[in-house]
């Protein structure tokens, strides 16, 4: 038996988020109603942006955002290789092509802008915000777009509450999704929001997240649309979480300081954007050999997580036309990478004990 268990996650909900929960049933609006509205409002103050929708998880909110966007068959979207599989996946449901682009670094989670081979179909550069931090060039990417005519697509799904001061992550482009999963910021077990500055890109989302109608109660359908909804069970549940970001936000910046002070400089991190701040989804280490060191503290009781495995390696994209040679960086990034276990409520002992394994390895 391992001396100590040191999961790789657990959700921080309790009592208050179950209060709120409870208080949706005593109203008896179940479906979207008042805490939608409410939940939507305050992640319009959180992000700054103008516009914004509600979608039933952070896949769906992409592919809403390149619905309203007119990104189709034909169409290619740039994105970077390593990225959770949704970022493409919603490409691909739009029946749009990804086009897969090495990361600068190992280290260094964007679109590699130097990569880029623009095409006539080329549509829009999709970038993830992951890990907690902003993409390290993310106004680069801004840069270029605006030079080339291209839509950004921000997928900012890790990356709610993460602004430099003057901007909000997902905000910096034509549209921003973030996610509201079990292990995100902060979460409504499964939810979705997408935001834009663009009176026309929302009106597009309101109609084809609500079955291509304006409001519910009326049976007349201008548009084909679908059903993205959220329920006020899972709203309540976002709102209450909002109320405790601060503990949130606290809590995580004390966990990756604590593993720093642990693991010093014998790991390498993750390259942050020095003008956002930090409230790290996981923890990344980079070690020599992911592999070798995550077995190894795996039979000591602790669960690690690889990183992303990169989209030119995912079995699903075989079929897809690209030099397999063309992703160092995302090899490398793959094969050093290991999230480690980042939550609420992990303790000091939980946190020495996972590096005092860790280290064991190099
Ligand atoms: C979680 C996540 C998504 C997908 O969100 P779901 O709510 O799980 O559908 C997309 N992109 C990234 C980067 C994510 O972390």
């Amino acid at each position: 038996m391992p001396e100590m268990s040191v999961p790789q996650f657990r959700s921080f909900v309790d009592m208050s988020d179950y209060e709120n929960i409870r208080q949706v049933f005593e109203r008896n609006y179940i479906a979207e109603g008042p805490c939608g509205k409410e939940f939507k409002d305050r992640l319009l103050e959180v992000t700054g942006a103008k516009y914004g929708v509600l979608a039933s998880n952070g896949t769906l909110a992409i592919y809403l955002a390149l619905k309203a966007l007119g990104i189709g068959p034909g169409d290619e979207i740039i994105v970077q290789n390593v990225s959770f599989i949704a970022s493409a996946n919603a490409i691909e449901m739009v029946g749009a092509t990804p086009v897969f682009i090495d990361i600068p670094a190992f280290d260094d989670l964007t679109v590699d802008l130097d990569k880029i081979n623009l095409t006539e179909n080329t549509r829009g550069i999709m970038i993830a915000h992951l890990f907690g931090s902003a993409c390290s060039n993310v106004e680069e990417v801004v840069t270029y777009c605006e030079k080339h005519g291209l839509f950004l697509i921000e997928d900012a799904a890790q990356a709610l509450f993460i602004s430099n001061g003057e901007k909000h992550c997902g905000t910096f482009g034509d549209v921003g999704t973030f996610s509201f999963y079990a292990d995100k910021t902060i979460t409504t077990a499964e939810g979705g929001f997408v935001c834009t500055d663009n009176e026309e890109t929302h009106e597009r989302m309101t109609f084809l997240r609500n079955q291509g109608r304006k409001s519910s109660g009326t049976f007349v359908h201008p548009e084909i649309g679908y059903n993205f909804r959220m329920t006020d069970m899972q709203s309540a549940l976002g709102l209450s979480q909002l109320a405790k970001i601060e503990t949130i936000k606290k809590g995580k910046t004390w966990i990756v300081d604590t593993y720093r002070k642990y693991l010093g400089d014998k790991v390498s991190y993750l390259k942050l954007h020095p003008d956002f701040n930090y409230i790290p989804f996981r923890v990344i280490a980079f070690v020599d050999d992911a592999d070798k060191t995550m077995a190894y503290m795996s039979e000591h009781g602790i669960e690690p997580r690889t990183m992303f495995v990169p989209f030119h390696m995912q079995p699903c994209f075989k079929h897809f036309d690209f030099d397999p040679s063309a992703f160092p960086n995302s090899d490398e990034a793959f094969q050093r990478g290991i999230c480690l276990p980042t939550w609420i409520g992990l303790s000091e002992e939980q946190i020495s004990y996972t590096c005092e394994k860790l280290l064991e390895t190099l």
